[in-house]
């Protein structure tokens, strides 16, 4: 299994390029000001200088902070949303990013029903787009209290739509605070992942922790999870345990795989 290192905001120096190439990154994944923040051409250049370091970008998070909300009530918000999301999906696949990771939607107050069917209504929209430009969504699990805090949930919804552009990704520390365990929602999810977010907690709070220093057992969960092939890399969302480096943070990564 390879692994992909987090950069939340893109530094697209040299020196920081260089620096990850020398920690052994292959891969990254980043935050939506990349897309967002720069110019198309800048985006090439950009993609084009990690590509040169041996650094691939699969994934790339879309938008989730503010109003940027898939399944808020508000139409008029919801459909600027979209529009935003819109011009993000064109990006990536400018980018030839293959895939993008969404967030069902922000806290719920007892109203997920009636939010999921405004996600509903978003994915439609955005997937014939994303299917279009080979670009594939990939819609996260949630912490407790969220829209999409249930892996049953998260699944229910990309079943609906049955599309090779619209699959999940198991954020193993939102699973591991929340109402099912980790090995439950990777079970469940397990058909439909094409993305990972690893990362670690105390079982209660979503700290992103390095893996395996937090309370999932690790043991367990990369065993079950190399019984499969999954053919991307996947993101250790979380910085290295104790300030240490991009490498370390790795090869211990690595090391929990390789048992
Ligand atoms: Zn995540």
């Amino acid at each position: 299994m390879n692994f992909a290192y987090s950069q939340w905001i893109i530094n697209p120096s040299s020196e920081s390029i260089d620096f990850l190439k020398s920690q052994g990154v292959k891969a990254i994944e980043t935050g939506p000001e990349f897309m967002l923040g720069h110019s198309e051409t800048e985006i090439k250049a950009i993609v084009k200088n990690f590509s040169m370091a041996g650094i691939q970008f699969y994934s790339i998070h879309a938008p989730f902070t503010g109003e940027m909300d898939l399944s808020q009530i508000n139409t008029e918000k919801r459909t600027k949303t979209i529009a935003v999301f819109k011009e993000f999906i064109n990006r990536v696949a400018i980018a030839k990013i293959k895939c993008v990771v969404i967030h069902p939607g922000s806290v719920q107050n007892n109203d997920e029903e009636s939010r999921l069917d405004k996600l509903r209504l978003s994915i439609e929209t955005l997937l014939s787009i994303a299917e279009k430009s080979g670009v594939k969504l990939a819609l996260e699990n949630m912490p407790p209290g969220h829209v999409g805090d249930l892996s049953s949930t998260v699944m229910g919804i990309v079943n609906e739509f049955d599309s090779p552009f619209f699959g999940v990704c198991l954020d193993t520390g939102h699973a591991n605070i929340g109402k099912e365990n980790v090995l439950t929602a990777f079970e469940n999810m397990r058909d439909k992942i094409i993305a990972f977010h690893f990362h670690d907690n105390d079982g209660v709070r979503d700290i992103h922790l390095q893996p395996p220093y937090g309370t999932i057992n690790w043991t367990v969960l990369a065993k079950e999870i190399a019984k499969y092939e999954f053919d991307f890399p996947a993101l250790v969302e979380a910085q290295p345990w104790n300030n240490a480096s991009p490498g370390q943070l790795l090869k211990e990564v690595e090391a929990i795989f390789a048992r």
